[in-house]
């Protein structure tokens, strides 16, 4: 989970759909925006090439015309994590990652081929964001679950070796390709960006060359 970029204005359909009796939170402008700011990733996971695309209300609207119509309520998901953050436990209380930026309370960790993500603080939005975003890797509770969690972390362990292999190359013989690959991994826009940056930040004194690429 990364810190996101919100543009400030809501697309304009919500203000005229919000009027109707059966109005659409999901119209072309909100998804063309909901993408252009979320980089086209589910901002649970972070996995890109979204097949399966989601409005997740991070305040479930429960029928409140306000909440459902919130531009700022309004966060672009994949259908599992959607469905793994749909628990009691985690109504109200994930961080707005629109308007803190979680790497500065949350540790992206990925250890043996598996998420742990860790609080830095012990806020309740922390806590309760770090087991969601852990969940969303491991809550293998059902045979969907199992599969979906594990496409997941496939992709994930995939973007991490590549990241691992580009750092010992650039360590061994620095060059401007191990560097703009490096910089690419470690932009917000990057798929798992949450993880290759927390993986960098916990490394800097092995990669210091790299500090800038990971400021908060
Ligand atoms: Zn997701």
């Amino acid at each position: 989970m990364i810190k996101i970029e919100r543009t400030p204005t809501p697309p304009p359909s919500l203000a005229s759909e919000k009027m109707k009796a059966n109005g659409n939170y999901r119209e072309s402008d909100v998804m063309r925006q909901l993408a252009e700011d979320f980089h086209e990733k589910c901002y649970l996971c972070e996995i890109d090439e979204l097949q399966s695309i989601e409005v997740e209300h991070l305040y479930p609207h429960g029928g409140d015309k306000n909440l459902k119509f919130d531009w700022d309520n309004l966060f672009l998901s994949c259908a599992h994590c959607n469905s793994v953050k749909n628990q009691g436990k985690y109504h109200g209380v994930i961080l707005d990652c629109c308007k803190v930026d979680p790497e500065s309370v949350l540790d992206q960790l990925f250890l043996n081929d598996q998420v742990s993500v860790q609080p830095i603080t012990d806020t309740k939005a922390s806590v309760m964001t770090a087991k969601l975003l852990t969940e969303c890797f491991e809550k293998r509770n059902t045979g969907i679950r199992v599969m979906e969690c594990q496409t997941r972390i496939n992709a994930l362990r995939k973007t991490m070796n590549l990241l691992y292999k580009t750092l010992e190359q650039h360590s061994n013989n620095p060059s401007d390709r191990t560097l703009y690959t490096l910089r690419r991994m470690l932009s917000r826009t990057y798929k798992f960006a949450g993880f290759t940056r927390a993986y960098v930040r916990n490394h800097l004194e092995t990669y210091p060359d790299l500090a800038e690429y990971v400021q908060l």
